[in-house]
């Protein structure tokens, strides 16, 4: 008995150290992806920790489910997901086998970052998972919009000060600059894109359709039949038939995707080929948000340029 309640003893006294000391730690942020990972880290500075479930360079549809990502998930005091059913594959079951009561959905620790963004490509018909369709409820590729990033970095910042109050007024201060740092860049993009406005192209999986439309780009087809199909011969045909018919020279493919087919597309309609990471992380120099918007202008106006693509 004599040694129990001295064990006893000793784990209060752990407890009472333990305590105050866990209420000032930082937060265990746990991502989906690296681009939420990144406006995080700008939002969260040195209060957070922050770890992304996906690589950059992986199609964030289909993440292959690791016994790891668990073990991250049962420590994490917050999980922000893209939502709009981009992780609806993986991340239930992840989540569940955590048995992190915290980042539920539903529980203070859970947040959907598309819950205040522009989401493009609502389906107007009945689209079910059925019919393979990878984006039934919109496009989730919404943060290639500088604009929703801003929008994305504000729900973070909202989300961080409920769960650590007394950090608020940093968490906003880093949302403004984080927010007037992507104005000043935005500057510099669209000045770089402007002489080539309605320029058409085709794109592999439908990620840039929030980017196309901030940029002023005109997407007229995609290498898949529909989000999530592989290409099929029928719809390549048709799709290289309409891209000679609209003169297309540029497909754009994320760094994931079989190069076999878009290749083919290339050689018959005298297109670049240019292979254009939608994610932080995709390559190493997209290595935060901004810089993952400053390589793919690069990358895109190199390759316009290149194509003497008109200009107007
Ligand atoms: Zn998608």
């Amino acid at each position: 008995m004599k040694v129990i309640s001295t064990i006893g003893a000793v784990l209060t006294v752990v407890a009472a150290i333990a305590a105050p000391a866990s209420a000032q730690s930082t937060l265990n942020v746990v991502t989906t992806t690296e681009d939420l990972a990144a406006i995080a880290r700008e939002i969260g500075g040195d209060r957070i920790t922050v770890e992304s479930i996906a690589r950059g360079y992986q199609d964030p549809h289909f993440v292959e489910a690791k016994p790891s990502f668990i073990l991250k998930l049962q420590k994490a005091d917050l999980l922000i997901a893209v939502g709009r059913e981009l992780e609806v594959g993986w991340l239930p079951a992840l989540v569940q086998q955590s048995r992190n009561s915290k980042i539920q959905p539903g529980a203070e620790g859970y947040l959907d970052a598309s819950a205040r963004v522009r989401i493009l490509d609502i389906p107007t018909g009945q689209i079910t998972r059925a019919m393979g369709d990878v984006h039934p409820q919109g496009n989730p590729h919404y943060w290639l919009d500088p604009e929703n990033g801003k929008v994305i970095a504000r729900s973070i910042a909202d989300k961080l000060s409920q769960l650590r109050p007394n950090d608020r007024a940093g968490f906003d201060q880093r949302a403004n600059d984080f927010a007037a740092r992507l104005t000043e860049a935005q500057k510099r993009w669209m000045a770089q894109i402007a002489p080539y406005k309605g320029t058409k192209v085709v794109t592999y999986h439908r990620s840039f359709s929030n980017f196309a439309d901030r940029f002023g780009l005109d997407v007229i087809g995609y290498v898949e039949p529909r989000p999530g199909i592989p290409p099929t011969p029928k719809h390549t045909l048709d799709l290289m038939t309409e891209m000679k018919r609209q003169n297309v020279k540029l497909v754009l493919v994320e760094p994931y995707f079989d190069l076999k087919t878009p290749n083919a597309i290339g050689r018959d309609t005298a297109a670049t080929v240019v292979v254009m990471p939608p994610s932080v992380g995709g390559v190493k120099e997209a290595s935060d948000y901004i810089k993952l918007f400053d390589y793919d202008l690069n990358l895109l106006v190199g390759a316009l340029r290149k194509a003497g693509a008109p200009t107007r």
